[in-house]
């Protein structure tokens, strides 16, 4: 019996150098990058504040154009929605909520990617939750584009 290794990242989603060279070596190391074991060492920002059950985190590789890119990584490995507890779904809102009022934030995103990596341009399998806060429309600034998955034929 041949046990295949499992990869918790997907390197064709990477957008940096900097992003591929960390896959790189996460997918060589075989673990996964937000598993608190492993968070700081493959993560090159600081923790900015964290409660029960949730780090909050900047995005190493922003997405371009964003005044605040969080990443809000749960303290336990799982993947999919279904996998989330009760106080897992009301800390995350309140770890949220410390930041928009933290930073003072008027108006934002939150994106969540899940399951399947092939499926929706994630990088790394493992819950997270982006909050995405760029600048007021002035009729002209780009939008600040954010890959959620791919078209059908
Ligand atoms: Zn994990």
């Amino acid at each position: 019996m041949t046990e295949e290794k499992k990869t918790f990242v997907n390197l064709k989603h990477a957008r940096t150098q900097e992003q591929i060279d960390v896959m790189t070596q996460i997918e060589k190391d075989g673990v996964c990058p937000f598993c608190m074991e492993n968070f700081l060492k493959y993560h090159p920002k600081p923790i900015l504040d964290e409660n029960e059950n949730w780090v909050v985190t900047e995005n190493m590789s922003p997405y371009e154009g964003t005044v605040h890119h969080f990443l809000f990584v749960c303290k336990r490995h799982f993947t999919m929605p279904n996998g989330m507890k009760d106080e897992e779904k009301k800390s995350l809102f309140d770890l949220i909520n410390v930041m928009i009022s933290k930073n003072e934030i008027i108006g934002g995103s939150i994106l969540i990617r899940f399951g399947d990596m092939d499926y929706n341009g994630a990088s790394v399998d493992h819950f997270h939750a982006h909050l995405i806060v760029g600048e007021t429309n002035d009729g002209q600034r780009e939008k600040i584009k954010v890959k959620v998955g791919f078209q059908k034929a």
